[in-house]
């Protein structure tokens, strides 16, 4: 009998599961896919958004804000690269649009915006279009890498105590006296539904009222680290009802990507990319940085905003002994430590569970090789072999950094876990040089034979 299971170990199920492991509490979190980080949180822009496009006074702008504010912490407490970099939303035409999202800023509590003209965008950001006529800076824009916050919440869950569960799919749930009954054989006091572009399915099947969530699709090119930087700041252009438009901007690891489109789908697994969209994306992106070198796109991706009916997060106990954290599109990634800690306060109000005194708060991520010193490097490799063998030339990934990866709490099983954790297969190659090395040290660790290594 768990107190709390979570659906979903996307970066809102772990924000929860983390800010839940602080107390004394039997905790479940429970994914139908292979690892952590496989849905929506793997595939998005990885910003951290200041908070001037959320509507005033909704819980997106609360959580945004909130959000925004203790990812810096975050990223030091959990190890997890995060740059300020700032933003601009450019225009081509008037400053009216602009002034409205200054506004909206104002009111959600975002501090350093301001309004400069074409020209003065034009000297922050050398390569912009001549065409902009007037920007909207925001200085406390960010960009972080989402894969590792959504594992290092994970990780840290995992070690306050949390157990995982993958590879099940919840198809089944029934009211019981104490709680909920999962699939027939996981009971549970609490259920919490962070279930992604499915959490209408897992509400559903629990509350009387339905809801009903819309894969909208984004899809994107990545381009090689060689033009990561042609831009500074993220690049935006002016929203549109469907989303905040085609933005241009460089990752934390240098790389750039240019996305997302917009598009309405019936099928909630569809993450194909395809021929009309990526066109699209060249075309728009050219539009704010017209020397965006398009020849170096190493891949493209798509992800799907969980875009529910009423415009806003849906978060609170829609059903005895159930709570939904649902609706979680764009801001999600920037809102989910303040989406984690909005859950726990929920969790806590009605249930008064014991704090820990010993919650481990920090965790150390893995050894970067690539961003070492020599001297660092040299002392490694002595105390490690493995440290100077590089298996990902790409990333410039060592046998280590892969040893690493599969030996940490939650530890990788699969080429894309390995991937997300250490970079190993990210670069301009895509992984065709380092599969096999890396599936034989997979092999060798966890004793899976390599014809049943998945690639997630
Ligand atoms: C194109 C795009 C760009 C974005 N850009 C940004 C950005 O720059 N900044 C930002 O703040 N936000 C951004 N977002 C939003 C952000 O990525 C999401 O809000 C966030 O990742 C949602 O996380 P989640 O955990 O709620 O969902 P997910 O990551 O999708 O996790 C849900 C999990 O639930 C699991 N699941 C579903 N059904 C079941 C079931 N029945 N049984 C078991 N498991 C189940 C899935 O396997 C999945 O792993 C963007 C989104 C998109 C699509």
């Amino acid at each position: 009998m768990y107190d709390v299971t979570i659906i979903g170990a996307g970066v809102t199920g772990c924000a929860i599961a983390r800010e839940l492991s602080r107390y004394e509490l039997k905790i479940l979190v429970i994914d139908k896919a292979g690892d952590v980080c496989e849905g929506t949180s793997k595939a998005n822009s990885g910003i951290a958004h200041a908070g001037f496009d959320a509507l005033p006074g909704t819980l997106k702008a609360k959580m945004n804000i909130r959000g925004s504010r203790m990812l810096e912490q975050m990223a030091e407490d959990l190890d997890i690269p995060y740059r300020k970099n700032g933003a601009m939303v450019v225009s081509f035409e008037g400053k009216e649009r602009l002034e409205e999202l200054y506004e909206r800023g104002v009111s959600n509590g975002v501090k350093n915006l301001r309004i400069i003209t074409g020209d003065e965008a034009g000297m922050l950001e050398p390569n912009l279009s001549n065409n902009v006529t007037y920007a909207l800076v925001a200085d406390d824009s960010a960009i972080i890498c989402p894969f590792e916050l959504n594992l290092a919440m994970a990780e840290n869950a995992a070690e306050n105590g949390a157990e995982f569960m993958f590879d099940t799919e919840i198809k089944k749930i029934e009211k019981t006296q104490n709680g909920y009954l999962l699939n027939g054989s996981i009971e549970t006091s609490t259920l919490i539904n962070a279930a992604g572009v499915f959490a209408d399915v897992i509400h559903n099947m629990v509350c009387e009222d339905k809801i009903k969530i819309t894969a909208r699709r984004g899809e994107y090119h990545l381009l090689d680290k060689e033009a990561g930087e042609i831009v500074s700041r993220t690049i935006f252009q002016t929203p549109t009802k469907m989303g905040k438009g085609i933005l241009v901007t460089p990752t934390v690891h240098g790389n750039l990507i240019a996305g997302p489109t917009a598009s309405d789908s019936d099928d909630k697994d569809d993450v194909s990319t395809t021929q009309g969209a990526m066109n699209d994306i060249k075309e728009k992106a050219k539009l704010s940085v017209p020397g965006i070198p398009f020849n170096k796109v190493i891949t493209g991706f798509t992800g799907l905003r969980a875009t529910p009916d009423g415009g806003d997060f849906i978060i609170q106990y829609s059903a005895e002994g159930f709570i939904d954290a649902a609706g979680i599109e764009s801001p999600g990634l920037t809102s989910a430590p303040a989406i984690g800690e909005y859950v726990k306060d929920l969790y806590v109000s009605k249930n008064d569970p014991k704090e820990k005194e010993n919650f481990i708060s920090k965790r150390k991520g893995i050894t970067r090789f690539a961003g070492l010193s020599m001297d660092e490097q040299n002392e490694l490799i002595r105390k490690d072999g493995n440290y100077g063998k590089i298996v990902c030339r790409c990333e410039n990934v060592t046998e280590g950094e892969i040893r690493e990866a599969i030996s940490r709490p939650l530890g990788a099983r699969t080429l894309d876990g390995i991937k997300r954790r250490t970079r190993a297969g990210m670069g301009r190659c895509q992984a065709g040089f380092c599969t096999p090395r890396t599936m034989e040290i997979l092999e060798e660790m966890t004793g899976i034979p390599a014809e049943e290594i998945r690639k997630r």
